[in-house]
């Protein structure tokens, strides 16, 4: 093979692989399904689409000098002559006005702006800038999905793009979730990779609590306020079930109370308040809190939810982790069978374990299918209320039997090795009504329905500041409506303790 061979041979190679890369992102993305009714669910937009491949790239062989050939002529609509397509870049770029999206100005020239699209993924967002090369687009998308959870965009936040002076690359590329959150690729000059940047600017946080008393029902009461987002109803409204039986014991005059906080930049409040609390009182139901628990610095904790002042978890629909313990040893997705050793789909998630580690049910269902084959071992497969089948392979043994109801976290069966495996693991997997594989490590699932040891004490700590902060809220609150004082300047709550 000559040298330019061999360096085309790499690059077509490269680009395969990357376009491979892509597009089975994409199909695992495209099997995102929000839980019903879960406040983080909502986040999780269904991509309908996928990206179009690309149709622009002319074929392999026309490398090899097949000119003559009619086939290999590329009809004039479907390759741009070099000359026309940088005429184009060019034009794109002095064109600043062109399709930007968003009503902020350009800081200088040859900025593009877009936004996340309803219900497309961040590919098809980038794909709809004018002049974006389906290469760069792909560039970009690997550089940050490892740095930030491209799973839970949001359509209309805003992500901007500089290209490069030949138009083909990108130079730079700032997505900013929010107005004070911004990550940022920049193209490194030595290396020619581009580097990923974070900026958090610092904000204020301030604290309201929305009130009210019932007149129907607590969400219509929570539906006629306009300081109260869908999000927060929905969010209050699944809390508040688990502890109180709005259909039986409801009355009017019942109250509720929400504790919010909002982040301040420059006087500027940013959308997305964080709700702490929410309590509803009546004469039936009684007092109910709410507490929001936040599991040390991770965010992404499966403990990190409401719970009662108890530690009792209050959501709804949360599947429950099928172990114990959480140790991944093969996620969701394209990989190298162990076994095979061939490319396949897993369509699960391996939790390790030794051989007899508890397995519990999901959710709530009846038992389908208790059998044994070659390939899955000894399995179980339970049947949901929401059409959802849950299935758990390779056990040692199982516990229950064809048509038995089952409890949430209930025992069914113990870890095992038994099936087409190179050791003792649960392969836990969640099909959909429809029949297809959803990635349960995208689900909502809590660890435990109740908080003990560490934790608790953590969570006891964190709402014992919840009730100073709902006290000292009141307080304000009140002081602004008796004197009428309007919104208050930046620093106004400066005097009070930080937030935990
Ligand atoms: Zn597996």
């Amino acid at each position: 093979m000559s040298q330019g061979k061999r360096v085309v041979f790499v690059f077509i190679a490269i680009f395969i692989g990357v376009v491979a890369l892509f597009i089975a992102q994409t199909l695992d993305d495209k099997t995102i399904t929000p839980l019903p009714s879960s406040p983080e669910g909502e986040k999780n937009l269904p991509l309908k689409k996928a990206v179009s491949p690309p149709q622009k790239e002319k074929p392999i062989e026309q490398a090899s000098g097949k000119e003559n050939e009619i086939e290999s002529i590329p009809a004039p609509d479907e390759i741009e002559q070099p000359q026309e397509k940088e005429k184009k870049q060019e034009k794109l770029q002095q064109k600043e006005s062109l399709p930007i999206t968003s009503k902020e100005k350009a800081p200088k020239d040859g900025w593009f702006y877009g936004k996340i699209l309803p219900h497309k993924g961040f590919g098809e967002a980038l794909m709809a800038i004018p002049g974006m090369q389906l290469l760069a687009a792909m560039e970009i998308t690997n550089a940050i999905r490892f740095k930030v959870d491209l799973r839970i965009l949001k359509a209309g936040e805003d992500f901007k793009i500089r290209f490069s002076k030949d138009g083909l690359k990108i130079d730079e590329f700032i997505y900013s979730p929010d107005i004070v959150t911004h990550y940022g690729l920049k193209r490194d000059k030595k290396s020619g990779k581009l580097l990923f940047l974070e900026t958090l600017l610092p904000t204020e946080k301030r604290y309201r609590i929305i009130k009210g008393e019932i007149t129907t029902s607590l969400n219509q009461a929570l539906i006629e306020r306009e300081d109260v987002t869908g999000t927060i109803r929905a969010v209050t409204n699944n809390v508040l079930e688990c502890v109180v039986n709005f259909r039986r014991n409801a009355r009017k005059g019942d109250t509720y109370q929400i504790l919010l906080q909002d982040r301040y930049y420059k006087g500027k409040k940013i959308p997305g308040a964080a709700m702490l609390y929410t309590a509803y009182e009546g004469r039936r139901t009684g007092l109910h809190e709410a507490f929001k628990y936040i599991d040390g610095d991770d965010p992404k904790s499966a403990f990190s939810a409401f719970y009662t002042l108890d530690g009792k978890a209050l959501i709804p629909n949360a599947l429950r982790l099928p172990v114990d313990r959480v140790h991944i040893t093969s996620p969701f997705g394209w990989r190298i069978h162990p076994v095979t050793g061939r490319k396949a789909f897993h369509a699960g998630v391996d939790y390790g374990g030794p051989t007899g580690t508890p397995i519990y049910a999901a959710a709530k269902g009846t038992v389908i299918d208790v059998s044994q084959d070659r390939y899955s071992g000894k399995k179980v497969i339970l049947s949901h209320a929401d059409r959802t089948k849950t299935y758990y392979l390779h056990l040692s043994r199982q516990l229950v039997k064809v048509g038995d109801s089952i409890k949430p976290r209930q025992q069914i069966a113990k870890m095992g090795r038994t099936g087409r495996v190179t050791g003792p693991h649960l392969h836990f997997g969640i099909k959909s009504g429809a029949g297809k594989w959803l990635n349960p490590l995208k689900k909502h699932m809590i660890a435990t329905p109740k908080l003990k040891g560490k934790r608790m004490k953590l969570f006891s700590k964190q709402a014992k500041h919840i009730r100073w902060r709902l006290k000292h809220t009141k307080e304000i609150q009140l002081i602004n409506n008796l004197f009428n004082e309007g919104p208050q300047p930046e620093g106004f709550y400066k005097n009070l303790p930080e937030d935990f």
